[in-house]
């Protein structure tokens, strides 16, 4: 697809980001082109409408720019899955390990209710502990998670062994 050398070519490789040795994938440089973030959306809207999805879940941050505009175009409610301490009402939390420590995400108990056919989206995936973690808030509620998109793949050793039953759909693989 023409479209994907043009939705890469928008994001910004950034050395060294957040700390040295690693190469920050800026998808904020995509979001200024309007038909690159338009396509990218598009991309995954043609893969998900008419698959009778109720919900796009999306993870903190990233996940809240891609996931929304997704959900609308395919008739889904949006449920955030956010960092800890971060929604008001009852949670289910979610604890996933680091290359050094661990990190946490939570949803809303009642966002999602038991049956109802998930996507779970997220920007990049790079040892899949995140999108697992996500997957797991979602099967908790009783949802069966039909796939989870990611606008990026960096190939790295993928730990979380649950996640060879998944599907992941992929737009881009950066080396
Ligand atoms: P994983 O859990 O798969 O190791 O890491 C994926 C998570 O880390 C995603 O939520 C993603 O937003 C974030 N992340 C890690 N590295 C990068 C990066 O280079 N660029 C961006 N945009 N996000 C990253």
């Amino acid at each position: 697809d023409p479209r994907i050398h043009a939705i890469q070519s928008r994001i910004r490789v950034v050395p060294n980001f957040p700390k040295p040795g690693i190469m920050f994938q800026d998808i904020t440089t995509l979001l200024l082109d309007h038909k690159a973030f338009k396509d990218t959306i598009d991309l995954f809207v043609d893969r998900y409408k008419g698959k009778n999805i109720s919900v796009v879940a999306g993870i903190e941050a990233r996940g809240f720019i891609f996931g929304p505009p997704i959900a609308l175009a395919i008739g889904a409610k949006f449920v955030p899955l956010r960092k800890p301490r971060k929604l008001p009402g009852k949670v289910y939390r979610q604890e996933y390990d680091l290359e050094y420590g661990s990190d946490c995400i939570e949803m809303h108990v009642g966002a999602v209710e038991p049956g109802e056919r998930a996507l779970v989206v997220d920007d990049l995936i790079a040892t899949g502990g995140t999108l697992c973690a996500a997957m797991n808030l979602l099967e908790r509620a009783g949802a069966e998670v039909i796939e989870c998109a990611c606008v990026i793949e960096i190939p790295e050793l993928k730990v979380c062994t649950s996640l060879i039953h998944a599907s992941i759909f992929l737009l881009l693989f950066c080396s």
